[in-house]
């Protein structure tokens, strides 16, 4: 894209440049009128080698010359008939004046006109250009929101005297913890749920059946590292996850960065991309009450 940009930026000053040129060319045209001088005067000039050059415009049956004077620097301008344009002509060129014969002024228009053309193409390439590089940007926009997808996860589990609390694959100093055919980290279940779903690959359910023995009292974080293989198979990867778990005590705050090194392991990410937050539930419900943990998770994959 920068290089896209500094290409617009150079047609852009080009651009300018040529507008810029054409101003200057109509200014300059204007703002130095040649002065009107008697054709006898004139032939003085002529006679003593101060003409420079002349530009003679031909029209029906007369010609008017412009000239550089050069003892001035400055034009001057008269008017002659068809007839002596030939004898001038011969003339200014026998005392080294280079002379330029048109058809009329109105050719300067013309060459205007002509210089406008590239200009105006120009104009219109870098237009062209310009809708090109924004289509393209928004063909990339929408192919990178293509690449990118979200899941959510949720998971609630009761807590029971005696068991150990586990949260975030870190067990934390507690007299309940939850009840659960794993060992009920919410968190972890809620996050497995969340990446699964924004890869469109079920649940934790699906693939982590709680009737299977091999996962009683298993590790949570086997479910993330499972999960993160499933990912990979589908070229996902992970950009962030947020997500907030709710429990009435005991805090959770401080254990924070040990969970988040847990799990970013679990999935093979820097921990910058795992974002947690706390709630309680202000004493309403089963969480309120401490009987029960849970934990909502959003995760944000892209494709590679
Ligand atoms: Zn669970």
């Amino acid at each position: 894209m920068a290089s896209r940009s500094l290409l617009k930026t150079f047609f852009f000053w080009i651009g300018i440049g040529f507008i810029s040129f054409v101003f200057l060319k109509v200014v300059l045209i204007k703002k130095n009128p040649p002065t009107g001088v008697a054709y006898s005067g004139f032939q003085t000039l002529v006679d003593n080698g101060d003409i420079v050059s002349a530009n003679i415009y031909v029209e029906s049956d007369s010609a008017r010359v412009d000239a550089l004077l050069r003892s001035s620097q400055k034009y001057v301008e008269t008017t002659i008939s068809s007839a002596e344009l030939p004898d001038l002509t011969r003339r200014l060129r026998d005392r080294g004046a280079s002379v330029s014969i048109r058809e009329s002024r109105t050719l300067d228009w013309a060459m205007l006109v002509l210089m406008a053309v590239p200009l105006i193409l120009l104009i219109g390439f870098c237009l062209f250009l310009a809708r090109r590089v924004q289509s393209s940007a928004r063909r990339a926009q929408a192919t990178e929101e293509a690449k990118s997808r979200t899941g959510i996860g949720y998971d609630l589990h009761r807590l029971e005297e005696g068991r150990p609390l586990i949260v975030g694959g870190i067990e934390l100093t507690f007299d309940k913890g939850p009840v659960g055919h794993s060992d009920g980290d919410v968190l972890a279940h809620a996050l497995c749920d969340a990446l699964l779903g924004a890869a469109g690959l079920g649940d934790i359910g699906t693939h982590f059946p709680d009737t299977d023995p091999q996962w009683k009292g298993a590790n949570s974080l086997l479910f993330l590292e499972h999960a993160k293989k499933l990912l990979a198979d589908k070229n996902f990867a992970i950009v962030h996850v947020d997500a907030v778990v709710i429990i009435e005590k005991p805090k959770l705050g401080p254990h924070f960065p040990k969970m988040r090194e847990a799990l970013a392991k679990a999935l093979g990410v820097s921990s910058d991309k795992i974002h947690l937050k706390a709630k309680t539930n202000e004493g309403v419900d089963a969480i309120g009450r401490g009987e029960a943990i849970a934990a909502h998770v959003v995760a944000t994959l892209s494709l590679r």
